[in-house]
């Protein structure tokens, strides 16, 4: 049997995701903004979902969440091509308002077939959305910055590795210090799990 190489099976999957109209947010968003990225990436980065310009370009983590983001990935000299970026809900919610649980549970198996192609050796996750959907009682606060091995249905056990989010970082002074932290221990990680 032919093999599909993870790229080919991404983009297959991106096809039927962009059809996708299981939830109304597809309805009032200008597109699915699958991810993007390594499709053999060692770190999957998920955020919450896309906002105005991640809706209108399709890439996610490309407003001022995602220039923070490219620029920790620098400095720890990770190109954003090396990992792959994507979203625990692929749709806009209207007016930029927190994706709702049935919302979020409605687009997971998208990210599980993800997870499942890519095998990342390591989850990074950016803010609560994320983080809760593994650990759903874990507090941000408590968990950023430490590897915790979570089990996931159909994939086995992975790495989380749960920051918080770069609006937060933006937002705040003591929340950018911890995220700045906890994103320096990336390689380092990387390294161990290797
Ligand atoms: N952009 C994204 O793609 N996701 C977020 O969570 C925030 C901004």
């Amino acid at each position: 049997m032919i093999q599909l190489s993870n790229h080919s099976r991404l983009e297959k999957l991106n096809k039927k995701m962009s059809a996708c109209s299981t939830c109304a947010l597809r309805s009032g968003c200008t597109q699915v903004v699958f991810g993007s990225g390594n499709p053999t990436a060692k770190i999957l980065f998920i955020g919450e979902a896309p906002g105005k310009k991640e809706d209108e370009t399709g890439i996610p983590f490309i407003g001022n969440s995602g220039k923070i983001l490219d620029d920790k990935l620098a400095g720890i000299h990770i190109e954003r091509q090396d990992v792959y970026i994507t979203n625990i809900c692929k749709c806009r919610p209207p007016e930029n308002r927190d994706p709702l649980p049935e919302e979020i549970a409605t687009c997971w198996p998208w990210l599980e077939k993800q997870i499942e192609i890519i095998q990342p050796k390591i989850i990074v996750t950016l803010g609560n959305y994320a983080l809760n959907y593994f650990l759903p009682s874990a507090k941000i606060s408590q968990v950023h910055g430490q590897v915790t091995k979570v089990e996931i249905k159909k994939i086995g056990k992975i790495n989380l590795f749960p920051l918080h989010h770069p609006a937060a970082a933006r937002q705040n002074r003591k929340t950018r210090a911890l995220f700045n932290e906890d994103f320096q221990k990336i390689p380092k990680i990387l390294k161990k799990i290797n």
